[in-house]
């Protein structure tokens, strides 16, 4: 803790390089090509060719070279126990009833057919994924389906401190917090609670108890934080941290997004070049969007992830399961397929695993929209899983 502030006020102050390979788009012939045909549930008919290599299905694309859809992020609540005026801006939003949100035996269920569709890392998102009880049942049936490689979080950190060690436990491997500012004052004008040290002692438990290499994810929003981006730079030197500079999104909120607020990455890139030489490193599939520079000769590492100003399909690798069950092709776009019907209706699993095929294939060819101007994504990011 001491050193967690230490470093937060301090003015002065090797991740794993495993490469998983872009998949070749391969040549005609090769691979079995298949048309998907649109399953009984899905709310919109997609119809397009999708090529099922020996393991991973691989969606067609205009690019030459992208990456497997191997990740799923799984929403488990839409409940939180902040409200960040940027995700959750009124006070009393709608939520859920329990018996909307998937039980954790179907969410295992949806896993079990992701596997057999070729997704192999999942992640565990909300809302705040830590206020739904017995989140370590959860992760511990995941860990344990075979084909699984990987279990991560994103959290806002608020109980971490409490529950990093049983869910280190569990079998989770590594963690994302959100901690958008490293001045007291301000995260509680932001998130509308007094978590700040609640945040930094789980940070500090969660290393201490081998949830690395631990990122944080800072939302950079123009005259809100943007002046606190060196500061971030410099505490993941001081720390050998990762942070991950994201682009604020105009998702869910009408009112509250403005194009002023938005800073771009170039702009947070020309910011961090004060600190220290940023060194581009290699892009792995598993990036996705994410831009990754070391800092300088040092152990920080930094991401950059321009939702809005760059267009990163391309390289997106996930999908994503809302808590009632819709899975969502594109964070951006409000395209969903429905797979709580079918699961609720006793469905097999050859249909799950069409529908999750089926939004896999959506994403071929997809393009996010320009968010720059009117355009806006409905749900807010606390009901989708950012
Ligand atoms: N409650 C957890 C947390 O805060 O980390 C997990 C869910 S939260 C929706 C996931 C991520 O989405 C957080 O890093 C949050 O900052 C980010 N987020 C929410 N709304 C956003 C927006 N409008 N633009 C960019 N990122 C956003
Ligand atoms: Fe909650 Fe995370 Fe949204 Fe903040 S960003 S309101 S912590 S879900």
């Amino acid at each position: 803790m001491e050193r967690i502030l230490h470093a937060l006020f301090a003015k002065h102050g090797p991740s794993d390089v495993s490469n998983r390979h872009y998949r070749k788009k391969r040549p005609e012939g090769e691979g079995r090509r298949t048309r998907s045909s649109a399953p009984l549930y899905c709310p919109f008919r997609i119809s397009h060719s999708v090529i099922l290599p020996k393991e991973f299905l691989l969606p067609e694309h205009n690019n030459n070279c992208r990456p497997c859809v191997d990740y799923l992020r799984i929403s488990i609540t839409d409940r939180c126990n902040q409200r960040c005026f940027y995700c959750m801006p009124h006070g009393d939003v709608p939520l859920f009833q329990h018996s909307e949100i998937l039980t954790y035996e179907e969410i295992l269920t949806v896993v079990t057919a992701a596997v057999k569709t070729g997704f192999r890392k999942f992640r565990l998102t909300g809302g705040e994924p830590l206020v739904r009880k017995n989140i370590c049942e959860l992760i511990r049936g995941i860990v344990a389906i075979n084909g699984v490689e990987e279990v991560v979080l994103t959290t806002n950190g608020a109980l971490l401190e409490k529950m990093a060690p049983a869910l280190a436990d569990a079998g989770l491997r590594r963690l994302n917090v959100s901690l958008d500012t490293l001045n007291p004052l301000k995260f509680r004008k932001i998130t509308k609670s007094d978590n700040f040290y609640r945040v930094l002692r789980g940070i500090e438990t969660a290393r201490r108890v081998g949830l690395n290499p631990l990122k944080i994810n800072m939302v950079v929003i123009g005259g809100v934080n943007d002046d606190e981006v060196e500061d971030f730079g410099r505490w993941a030197i001081k720390e050998a941290l990762t942070v991950r500079f994201i682009e604020y999104m105009p998702i869910g909120c009408r009112h509250c997004w403005d194009a002023a607020k938005l800073v771009a990455v170039d702009a947070i890139r020309r910011r961090l070049e004060r600190v220290a030489t940023l060194q581009p490193l290699e892009r792995r599939a598993s990036d996705g969007p994410a831009r990754r520079y070391r800092l300088g000769a040092t152990e920080g590492e930094v991401g950059l992830i321009g939702a809005v100003s760059e267009h990163f399909c391309r390289f997106c690798n996930r999908l994503r399961l809302t808590p009632e069950g819709k899975l969502r092709p594109c964070l951006l776009s409000d395209e969903e397929i429905d797979v709580k019907i079918p699961l609720r209706a006793g469905c097999d699993e050859r249909t799950l695993i069409d529908l999750i095929q089926t939004a896999v294939g959506a994403k071929a060819g997809h393009r996010a929209p320009d968010l720059r101007g009117e355009q806006r994504v409905r749900r807010s990011m606390s009901r989708i899983g950012g």
